[in-house]
């Protein structure tokens, strides 16, 4: 189907982004890669009358370190991210960008983008949620920094203001002895996720003394569980510990059965996602070259 008529804006800069914003209010829409955004035009949802192309802006679209950050533009592509040597440093954050969707989609999709839409099987919601995250935001009130657990505040909610922009996505560097995973279940590769997992572990020796678990696809948003992460915390991390933290996140998830599988079933698959992702958190941890990658059907 053809999209509703519209009309087309590419603003030459940032300011000029938000002034357009500004100006058409409810009728505007934001167009980053537009892997989200043109099917749902295609498919009538939603009132896209003024669409705003910030796809081409400058100066968004880098992955570097600073000041002891992975700093990630919000118009960096889902393939630059997987490619970069500098997230390469955060190996869960590699897995996700290289997992999503396929070829075409990650050459054009962006994780401002992919962060914005909130849709809970979303990769960057639920790997990002994982870790220390930071959401940079530009509006006509200036700048903000909102930590990954306010930005998002309910299924395809964010906490943007009428006229603000993600401009960058800020995670702390690990400490040494850290290690993260982010795994997901697809029925193919150009589908979102069936359910995923992120995980990161902080061990000292065979102790484990921090440890962070997100489910996605699970709920209605991101699925965290202190009891879960408890459950490894002051011990050592063995197929018997993350069992048991397997079965504690998974007991406070809330899987929704529909096309991409059953509730059992997928209760089912997210126990093995968390085996698997402490499994490469922990070898990670130890300095191991661990190869990543999603589980498919
Ligand atoms: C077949 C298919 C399979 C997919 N599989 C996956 C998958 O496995 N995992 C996954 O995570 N995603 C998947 N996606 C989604 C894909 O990753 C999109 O690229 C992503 O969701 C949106 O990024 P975009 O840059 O294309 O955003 P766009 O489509 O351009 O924009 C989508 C919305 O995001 C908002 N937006 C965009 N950029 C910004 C910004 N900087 N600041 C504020 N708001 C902004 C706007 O409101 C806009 O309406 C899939 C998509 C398709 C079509």
């Amino acid at each position: 189907m053809y999209p509703a008529p519209f009309r087309y804006h590419r603003p030459a800069s940032l300011e000029a982004a938000i002034g357009l914003l500004g100006k058409f209010g409810d009728e505007a829409s934001i167009m980053a890669g537009g892997q989200s955004l043109i099917p749902m035009m295609k498919l009538r949802m939603g009132d896209a009358c003024e669409v705003i192309d910030i796809g081409r802006l400058p100066d968004l679209s880098f992955v570097e370190i600073r000041d002891g950050m992975l700093c990630i533009g919000a118009l960096s592509t889902h393939a630059s991210i997987a490619a970069s040597e500098a997230a390469a440093r955060i190996p869960l954050v590699q897995e996700a960008g290289g997992g999503i969707a396929d070829r075409q989609i990650r050459s054009m999709g962006t994780i401002g983008g992919g962060l914005s839409v909130a849709d809970p099987s979303g990769c960057w919601p639920t790997s990002l949620r994982t870790l220390k995250t930071s959401v940079q935001v530009r509006g006509p009130a200036g700048a903000r920094s909102i930590a990954i657990a306010d930005f998002i505040q309910d299924s395809y909610v964010t906490t943007l203001q009428p006229g603000e922009l993600v401009t960058e996505i800020r995670i702390p560097l690990p400490a040494a002895n850290t290690g993260s995973a982010y795994v997901a279940f697809k029925r193919t590769a150009a589908a979102y996720p069936t359910v995923s997992c992120g995980m990161e572990l902080v061990m000292d020796g065979q102790t484990c003394t921090s440890a962070s678990i997100v489910l996605g696809a699970a709920g209605p948003m991101a699925v965290l569980c202190a009891a879960a992460e408890q459950a490894l915390v002051g011990r050592e991390v063995t197929e018997t510990s993350l069992g048991e933290a397997a079965e504690l996140i998974v007991a406070a998830s809330d899987p929704p059965a529909d096309a991409r599988g059953s509730a059992a079933f997928k209760r089912a698959m997210l126990k093995t996602l968390v085996l698997e992702a402490g499994r490469r958190s922990l070898a990670r941890s130890r300095g191991e070259q661990v190869k990543g990658g999603h589980r498919y059907a």
